[in-house]
């Protein structure tokens, strides 16, 4: 009789380039598929609200394609140790295989999952698939942790990435005891702050499949130009698909080498999308070996930082209500769509740092709760690059100006005008300094500044040297070069 082994999924919801899935196929085993929810696990960091919206999504797409091939995805909730050994012995299961995970909670999971089940003759194993290259298989020629993107960039481009790898699975388990996902309350609701977000997002394996093509084939040649304006569709939004691992940065990779041959004159726009997927490597490394980057500065000497906790600040910034047209445009794309344009977040957590003296901390949190690309090591990582305390930051003194990022990059007020409608009809001189308008202007624009439009929070140039002289005060107190 053909054993059982438990193809236990966690960020890894899709069925193709998935080598535990091979691994658990193999020997004629047959594969229960089976997804925990398990709130209790990863301490602060439980799943975020907009996350919990995809995660809904994307397990009803990954059980519908598992159910089109004959099986049946499991779902249970709780302690992933305690169902993984109910579920072994209800199922008579003998083994249990999985992605690896890469966060510090994760790890210690795994450790212990291995003795456990170990001790109950089950055998537990886990594989790659989440990245190109694992933690510890990129380093320096000292044999350490590279602590800035472009030399470990450049060493994994010399190394291989391996080819995906195909859907396989001939047989599956027909046990069937399972939770109703709409038991588990994913969605909002009172209010439904997602009711819009079908419109611009398609959680799942086919979703993401679908991203990248149409990426590829319309997009990419113009993402060299085009990646920092918010206004323009110029980016994959794949960010979700792969925190989810509704698609491998291997197929991506794959697909990126063939449209290179194909067609050569895209290999500049190609290659720089692909150094940024080797940002979320760099980001991952760096949570491997500097595991408590999500909550401790990198750079020690900015523990000391003499940050001013303002809860009225951090609220205005949330809301989309700081005064600065760029901040409030991208804080409102967050809430409304559950995502943000890159250059955007570095503005409006550059803002939250700098100008408003918030801890990172605060941002990273928001973030966390409100995108559905939420990743601890893609978030923790870039919100320290931005405030100035993380491996390879931007140095603390480069502060932008809310004003002529939004000038250089958002030219037409486009992106401003989409997404604070109130100053839709300023014109294209005032909209990204509102409060520069004349009052026959602002008369036309329809707009009373502090009625209908907040006067700014703060004014630029005293929160410049505000910033600047905290800065100094860490600079002064602490011998640790930065
Ligand atoms: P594309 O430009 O199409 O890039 C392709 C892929 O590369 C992305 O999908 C993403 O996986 C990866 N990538 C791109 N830029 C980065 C980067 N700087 N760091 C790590 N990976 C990158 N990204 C997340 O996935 N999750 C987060 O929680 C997250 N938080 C961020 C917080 C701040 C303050 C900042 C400044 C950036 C953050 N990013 C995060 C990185 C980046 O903003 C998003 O990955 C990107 O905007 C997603 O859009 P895209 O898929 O269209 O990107």
């Amino acid at each position: 009789m053909s054993e059982t082994a438990i193809l236990w999924f966690r960020q890894d919801l899709r069925l193709n380039d998935l080598p535990a899935l091979q691994a658990a196929s193999r020997d004629d085993r047959k594969v229960l598929p089976l997804y925990i929810l398990d709130d209790e696990t990863p301490g602060d960091w439980s799943m975020g609200g907009a996350s919990r919206w995809w995660l809904h999504h994307s397990l009803c797409s990954l059980a519908a394609d598992i159910e089109a091939l004959g099986g049946q995805l499991i779902l249970r909730r709780g302690d992933a140790k305690k169902i993984l050994q109910e579920v072994c012995e209800a199922s008579g299961a003998t083994s249990v295989f999985c992605s690896r995970r890469y966060e510090p909670w994760a790890s210690e999971q795994e450790l212990l999952l291995h003795e456990t089940l170990g001790d109950h003759g089950i055998e537990f194993k886990r594989y790659g698939g989440t990245l190109l290259h694992e933690p510890g298989s990129v380093l320096t020629l000292g044999g350490g942790p590279f602590k800035v993107f472009t030399p470990f960039w450049r060493a994994c481009q010399k190394q291989e990435v391996a080819p995906p790898l195909p859907m396989q699975c001939d047989s599956w388990s027909n046990w069937s005891k399972s939770d109703e996902l709409a038991s588990w309350n994913l969605l909002p609701t009172s209010p439904d702050w997602a009711e819009y977000w079908l419109d611009h997002w398609t959680p799942g394996e086919n979703g993401a499949q679908e991203r990248l093509h149409g990426f590829l084939d319309e997009t990419v040649s113009s993402y060299a130009d085009q990646r920092d304006l918010p206004a323009v569709d110029a980016t994959s939004r794949l960010s979700a698909h792969l925190h989810h691992g509704e698609i491998s940065p291997r197929q991506i990779w794959a697909m990126c080498e063939q449209k290179k041959l194909e067609l050569p004159h895209t290999a500049t726009a190609v290659n720089k999308f692909q150094a940024e997927i080797g940002w979320r490597e760099f980001s991952y490394h760096l949570l491997h070996f500097f595991p408590a980057i999500p909550h401790s500065a990198f750079k020690e000497n900015f523990a000391e930082f003499p940050w001013q906790p303002d809860e009225e600040r951090l609220r205005r910034w949330q809301r989309g209500e700081t005064g600065y047209p760029i901040v409030d445009a991208g804080m409102r794309e967050l809430w409304a769509t559950g995502i943000m344009h890159n250059r955007v977040r570095m503005v409006v957590a550059s803002f939250l740092c700098k100008h408003l003296l918030q801890h990172w901390r605060k941002g990273e949190e928001w973030f966390w709760d409100t995108l559905v690309d939420a990743d601890l090591a893609s978030n923790g990582c870039s919100w320290q690059w931005v405030a100035g305390s993380g491996a390879d930051a931007a140095p603390y003194f480069r502060i932008f100006n809310p004003v002529t990022q939004g000038e250089k990059f958002d030219k037409q007020g486009e992106y401003v005008r989409r997404w604070v409608p109130e100053l839709a009809k300023l014109p294209n001189k005032y909209v990204h300094k509102p409060w520069e308008a004349p009052e026959d202007a602002l008369a036309q624009a329809e707009i009373k500044l502090g009625t209908d439009y907040p006067e700014p929070i703060v004014d630029h140039r005293e929160a410049r040297q505000a910033a600047l002289d905290a800065y100094q005060q860490i600079r002064l107190s602490n011998a640790t070069p930065t």
